[in-house]
């Protein structure tokens, strides 16, 4: 241990949806020295979900702090970080008083429902169908633009900031930045394209507001302040750290978590994709240059705007994927941790018959169905608690398959193999059963941290850790476990085919 001659390391703050970690990465993308704090899960009614924008911004500094510790507890020196990076849970909604940079309540977190009358009103607008070319995404109750809606529509606080022209709006990413930078004094307000056109107001072309989509809202620009958007890896724009031990390092890396995990794969090729199995589960296909709107339920988005051209891809959305363990561990009680559920799920040879469609909120990708709740279908007197384990896992990889099918038709050509990363590709059984449904190997890097890795990358390009993209190429390439489809085309087939049955009998549920 110790820091070699003139190595250099880079910081990345992952603010995900239950924890928020600081990783410091080598030039190998080995993490050095890591901290993680879970923090508090707001839920105040059915189908609302809320963070604490303060303990957001507390448990970043904290994080930074103790792993800096760490990190210097194995011999290095904090003056070799050169740079931090960001990412970070996508949609969730932050607003504040650009006047004193208080926030005006809590953060509305992207699983949060809430808005599902105000995205019928705004479905049933003239011109709802025109938004989607232009931002990528479907009016859904998913990305910031309805959950702001619903402040200024809920919230007086909210209301009197945006009538007195002093509501700042910003994603997490944009939040943090500011935060960091000490607040309004000196008011680094900012966001890459990826968090940015996760709001609906983004053009997917210009990469920076449109008219139409805010006239659509009926948002007036006089009256609320929306971050900067400027490139996801920026030697400047980010501004830097004002305090902790990491004071006036800079901030030179964003990233929305979905976009870093494609970066952290290397997924910088037209037609690679990634699968990050998280609390949700999210597939990143890159298209390249140009944004392709998707006709078969997946969404346009930025992959990442380093240098040059801004990168696009398709994405498909999964709700729930690990949250579903979660809901079989803490509601269930089935099994006590997230490990556990393979066990469980091993003690059983398949699914017996069992299907569950896990849309506790409605379904995302490519159904798009908000009249849908949580199902178990094909329970008989034979149906052991290891059968509904297995259909757990199963949900996932089911979703991922119709999104596998929906990307191949939208872009033309199949995929021949697939990244994985997340809490939840830590399962074999699952990653077998996927690569089982797809009919192509999925491949699970040893090093999985590929979230953080890809703010860790975006920063150290923008300050020459790393001289460009060939050499990041070469970073974090040992040790992957490739997982290769045994069952055969037809019973993953059949499989899918009682899947498809399944959503079809849970569909207007509500
Ligand atoms: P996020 O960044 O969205 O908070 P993570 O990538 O940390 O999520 O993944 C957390 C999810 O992964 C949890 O829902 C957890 O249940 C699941 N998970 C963690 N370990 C395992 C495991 N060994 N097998 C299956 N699921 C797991």
């Amino acid at each position: 241990p110790g820091t070699r001659k003139n190595e250099t390391f880079v910081g990345a703050i992952d603010q995900g949806t239950t924890s928020t970690r600081f990783l410091i990465f080598n030039k190998d993308g080995e993490p050095v020295a890591t901290h993680q704090i879970e923090f508090k899960q707001i839920y105040p009614n059915s189908g609302w979900h809320e963070h604490d924008p303060n303990e957001l911004v507390s448990s970043v500094t904290q994080c930074i702090e103790e792993a800096v510790k760490d990190f210097e507890r194995h011999g290095h020196s904090r003056s070799s970080i050169k740079a931090v990076g960001i990412t970070n849970q996508r949609e969730t909604t932050v607003v504040w008083d650009t006047e004193t940079g208080e926030p005006l309540y809590n953060a509305i977190v992207w699983t949060d429902v809430r808005s599902q009358n105000i995205v019928k009103e705004l479905k049933a607008r003239d011109g709802a169908d025109k938004l989607q070319a232009l931002c990528g995404l479907p009016i859904s109750t998913y990305p910031s633009c309805s959950k702001l809606l619903w402040m200024m529509e809920n919230v007086p606080r909210v209301k009197e900031a945006y009538d007195n022209g002093r509501l700042s709006f910003g994603t997490v990413d944009a939040w943090l930045v500011y935060r960091l930078n000490g607040g309004p004094e000196k008011n680094v307000f900012v966001s890459d394209p990826t968090n940015a056109s996760r709001s609906m107001f983004m053009n997917l072309e210009t990469l920076d507001y449109d008219q139409t989509l805010l006239d659509f809202f009926r948002l007036d620009r006089n009256k609320i302040h929306l971050p900067k958007i400027v490139r996801s890896s920026d030697p400047k724009a980010y501004g830097s750290l004002t305090s902790g031990a990491l004071r006036g390092v800079p901030i030179t890396g964003c990233l929305g978590d979905q976009s870093a995990a494609l970066v952290g794969q290397k997924g910088f090729t037209p037609g690679m994709a990634k699968n990050t199995y998280g609390t949700g589960c999210f597939l990143l296909y890159n298209v390249g240059e140009k944004p392709v709107i998707s006709t078969h339920g997946l969404l346009a988005t930025v992959a990442f705007h380093f240098e040059g051209k801004p990168v696009y891809a398709l994405e498909g959305s999964i709700a729930v994927a690990g949250s579903a363990i979660k809901w079989i561990i803490n509601n269930l009680g089935l099994v006590d941790n997230s490990a556990k559920i393979n066990d469980l799920a091993a003690t059983v040879q398949d699914n017996g018959g069992c299907v569950f469609v896990t849309g506790f909120s409605g379904l995302f990708a490519p159904y798009w169905i908000d009249e849908c709740r949580g199902t178990i279908l094909g329970i008989t007197q034979y149906t052991q608690k290891g059968h509904i384990a297995r259909a757990t896992l199963e949900a996932t990889c089911y979703q991922t398959k119709a999104i596998l099918d929906a990307m191949e038709k939208d872009s033309g050509s199949p995929l021949a193999e697939l990244a994985v990363d997340g809490g939840m590709s830590n399962s074999d059984l699952c990653m077998q059963t996927q690569s089982d449904l797809i009919s192509i190997p999925v491949n699970r890097p040893a090093m999985r941290e590929t979230t953080a890795l890809g703010a860790a990358i975006a920063a150290g390009l923008a300050v020459g850790v790393w001289s460009g993209i060939d050499e990041v190429r070469e970073v974090n390439k040992v040790g992957s476990t490739r997982f290769e489809p045994i069952k055969s085309k037809e019973e993953a087939g059949e499989m899918f085919g009682r899947w498809s049955k399944a959503v079809q009998t849970c569909t207007g549920f509500v």
